[in-house]
């Protein structure tokens, strides 16, 4: 196919990452269309919360991956010369890091900041109209469209929220959120504040609240129960740790929420409680795509068919998708999975027939229904490997009965 100009939205690690590989290859032009003022995504820290912030980054945020695993694979994210030595460094040198990453390789050029992607559409022939708004001075807003004959979707995929459903809340008098709107734990001084979900968001939050509030109580599925060792069959609430004698935790999620104030554990156990934050995770999203145009659909937080995570068959490699798995070296996946576009788009790598990518397809998800993983799983590269060794454990437990 040769050289082919290609959009890329989304000037988060993913994009750059794409940006870098597709130049790399001799693509162009290549344009990145990123929304926010600045490059990083995530990592672009805002302590300000708006009705359509991208970050849902907390003040204290660390990175829950050592700093040896986390950069890319040819430019690491070495100690910085802040001085910060620590393993798992703090949020604001990862964007350093990422911006870093743009400027040694001098993306910034091919970057449009501000612009939003409103919609992408497939044209008669296999190119595709991108019709973007952009921000001029003055708040002016200028909408336009231009055609590539590729798109790399980068838009991460942790931005819009997931709440927990919970029987009367509509009547229940406290205050809600979503991680995705927290930043620091002081408005929540001196308050009982019942947490859902303990995963590594849920774990940080509730620490970091139970550093001002009375009582923080944790509602924990079971598996994550069992990941922090807790007796599954305890009836009474666990205190967390000894470090936060006020916070607690229970193995099983909130049941409902009641008028006087009361949040109702599945377990029976209940608490008086001023906020809920649902730690619960976050929606796939493409809001400029029609489904059908793209060849992909979202259920569940399954966003398929695709090929490898990457490609819907129907359309490949004319539209792609980086950055989708999650549970991961997430900077080297991104990097291969852009090399890997970057190749398929010049020719240079090929890729299986359109059915034989649809029968791998369907073999991955048959494959994780019969392991018991559910839909929204099929991104979790580290979950899928759980199921596995669980189905097959199950597998080795049957076939030890017959
Ligand atoms: P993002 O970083 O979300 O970038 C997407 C970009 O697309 C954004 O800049 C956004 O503005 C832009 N965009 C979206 N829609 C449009 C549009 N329509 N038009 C134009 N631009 C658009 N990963 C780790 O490896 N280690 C960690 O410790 C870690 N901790 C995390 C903690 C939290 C709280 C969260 C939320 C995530 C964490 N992650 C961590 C995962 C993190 O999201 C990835 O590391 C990575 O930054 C994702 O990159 P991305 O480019 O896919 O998405």
């Amino acid at each position: 196919m040769g050289s082919l100009s290609v959009a890329v939205i989304g000037a988060g690690a993913a994009g750059l990452a794409a940006a870098r590989e597709l130049r790399r290859e001799g693509h162009g032009p290549v344009v990145v269309f990123e929304r926010c003022a600045g490059v990083g995504g995530t990592w672009l820290y805002d302590d300000k919360v708006s009705t359509n912030h991208h970050s849902s980054l907390y003040a204290s945020l660390r990175t829950n991956l050592p700093r040896e695993t986390m950069g890319f694979l040819d430019f690491p994210l070495v100690s910085s010369d802040s001085g910060d030595s620590r393993r798992f460094p703090g949020h604001a040198e990862v964007l350093r890091y990422l911006q870093e990453f743009a400027r040694r390789f001098d993306l910034h050029g091919m970057v449009k900041l501000q612009t939003e992607v409103l919609s992408v559409r497939r044209e008669a022939s296999s190119s595709w109209k991108v019709t973007y708004s952009r921000k001029q001075e003055e708040k002016e807003v200028i909408v336009e469209e231009e055609v590539f004959d590729a798109v790399v979707v980068c838009n991460g995929h942790f931005t819009h929220p997931r709440l927990a459903d919970i029987a009367g809340i509509d009547g229940w008098p406290g205050k809600q959120m979503h991680s995705h709107s927290y930043r620091v734990a002081d408005p929540f001084h001196g308050q009982v504040v019942v947490v859902i979900g303990y995963k590594p968001s849920g774990m940080d939050i509730s620490r970091d609240i139970a550093g001002v509030a009375k009582e923080v109580h944790v509602a924990i599925r079971s598996p994550a129960a069992a990941a922090a060792n807790i007796s599954q069959t305890q009836q009474m609430p666990l205190p967390a740790n000894q470090a936060h004698p006020n916070l607690w935790l229970h193995s099983c999620t909130v049941e409902r929420a009641e008028g006087d104030g009361s949040v109702v554990f599945q377990d029976g156990s209940r608490v008086k409680a001023d906020a809920i934050v649902h730690c619960t995770g976050y929606k796939y999203s493409f809001p400029f795509l029609d489904e059908d145009d793209a060849g992909i659909n979202v259920d569940d937080n399954r966003v398929g068919p695709l090929y490898k995570h990457v490609f819907p068959p129907r359309l490949a490699p004319h539209i792609s998708f980086i950055g989708l798995p999650f549970r991961a070296m997430l900077f080297p996946v991104f990097q291969l999975q852009s090399n890997w576009v970057a190749g398929v788009l010049s020719g240079r790598i090929e890729l299986p027939s359109q059915e034989e990518m649809m029968k791998d397809v369907a073999a991955f998800y048959s494959d994780l229904e019969a392991r018991g993983c559910p839909k929204r799983y099929t991104h979790d590269l580290g979950t899928s490997v759980r199921f596995r060794v669980r189905g097959l454990a199950g597998r080795a437990i049957r076939a030890g009965q017959d």
